[in-house]
């Protein structure tokens, strides 16, 4: 009766497959809609155009903002460099201090270190053993110099969702600008920029089943009209902050792959918190210690440990079946340990041991029930050798 594809893909927080919806609606603009958005004397750019503003006000939308606050980029990684980069550079009269923590994606340390070797003036807060930052640490880290605040909306690693509203009240009470990373967030939780006091936002196609290599950046042009310099010269496309011939058939499928998983959030959702809240239970029975925030947290997400046995032993051992990793997948191929789960205050040894399984719109309770075994007997037999 199965028909299950082996390995079974558990790995969403890494990349999702393309939605074949989403692939249709992209196909067209491959071949004979081809043309270049910004060669408006013919009907292919033109057409091309209507479909790059069609796509623009749709993800506006999705996220309660305007047409005129999405730039697009290559992706989440490029539009936190611009964010940060960009923000900090054109702000510098106002100050030269960011706030950030400890548990963001590598695409925002990174470029916060890279601040630091220009000068700038970097905090980075702590967290607790959830993975969420302290309010009042926050608004006590801020200074007359602090002019970003940049914090994760959903941790990649343990899923643990921030208190975004209450961390974009306290930067705007202290006219501070808030940033936020939502490659893990969008599509998957309700998202309404204004209430939520964002001013920048980065997110990613490819973690909601659309094509990789497009992403953008929201932008909040009133009641603080954000300014920021391009990180990228050229052509001036999106209003001169990013040049670059637009990518419109990724746009088109970015477009369609957050209008598919907005339409489909809470009936997945109600999905997937049933298959994590299933195998957590099994897998406690032989072990298992949940990682990350108990509720706050992505439902299609569940990181745990089995303290005494290498997350490597598992990987391995199920690798034919199961197709999970360590952790991040810009760090699995590092032998240190994730900076996530020391944040937490986990021990080194405790880090060694962490599995991250991340389901997906196109996984089956099947599937899922299978894993769940393959897991638990891998595990026991991996007891058994355990010195
Ligand atoms: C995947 C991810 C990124 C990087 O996004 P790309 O579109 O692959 O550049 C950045 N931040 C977080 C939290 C992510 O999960």
């Amino acid at each position: 009766m199965s028909d299950i594809s082996y390995p079974i893909y558990l790995d969403s927080h890494a990349t999702t497959p393309v939605d074949p919806r989403v692939f249709d609606e992209m196909k067209p603009y491959f071949t004979e809609k081809f043309g270049n958005a910004s060669s408006l004397d013919h009907s292919y750019g033109y057409d091309a155009s209507v479909a790059v503003q069609q796509a623009r006000e749709s993800i506006a939308k999705s996220i309660g903002a305007s047409v005129d606050e999405i730039v697009f980029t290559s992706g989440a990684t490029e539009s936190d460099n611009l964010a940060l980069i960009g923000v900090m550079e054109r702000n510098k009269d106002k100050g030269n201090h960011l706030i950030t923590c400890v548990i963001e994606h590598k695409a925002i340390l990174d470029t916060a270190r890279h601040l630091e070797e220009k000068g700038y003036k970097v905090t980075y807060l702590p967290v607790d053993k959830f993975g969420q930052v302290n309010p009042e640490e926050l608004t006590s880290a801020i200074t007359n110099q602090t002019v970003l605040i940049s914090i994760m909306f959903a941790n990649n690693e343990i899923g643990t969702i921030a208190n975004v509203e209450e961390i974009g009240r306290i930067a705007h009470e202290n006219g501070v600008l808030f940033h936020t990373d939502a490659a893990q967030a969008v599509g998957h939780i309700p998202i309404d920029v204004k209430k939520l006091n964002i001013d920048l936002m980065s997110f990613s196609s490819h973690k909601i089943y659309g094509p990789k290599g497009i992403g953008a950046l929201y932008i909040r042009s009133i009641s603080p009209r954000v300014k920021l310099d391009s990180i990228v010269y050229g052509g001036g496309q999106e209003k001169g902050i990013r040049s670059g011939t637009l990518n419109v058939p990724g746009i088109v499928g970015f477009s369609k792959a957050i209008e598919i998983a907005n339409d489909a959030m809470v009936e997945e959702n109600i999905r997937f918190k049933k298959w994590t809240d299933t195998m957590l239970d099994q897998l406690s029975k032989v072990g298992a210690k949940l990682n990350g925030h108990p509720t706050n947290r992505l439902v299609h997400n569940l990181n745990v440990r089995f303290d005494g046995i290498e997350s490597k032993a598992i990987i391995n051992s199920v690798s034919q079946k199961i197709a999970i990793s360590a952790g991040s997948a810009c760090t699995t191929q590092m032998v240190e340990p994730s900076h996530v789960l020391l944040a937490l205050g986990l021990s080194e040894e405790q880090t060694h041991s962490a599995i991250r399984i991340g389901c997906s719109r196109f996984n089956t309770e099947e599937e899922i029930r299978v894993a769940t075994d393959e897991l638990i007997s891998c595990v026991k037999s991996l007891e058994k050798i355990k010195v």
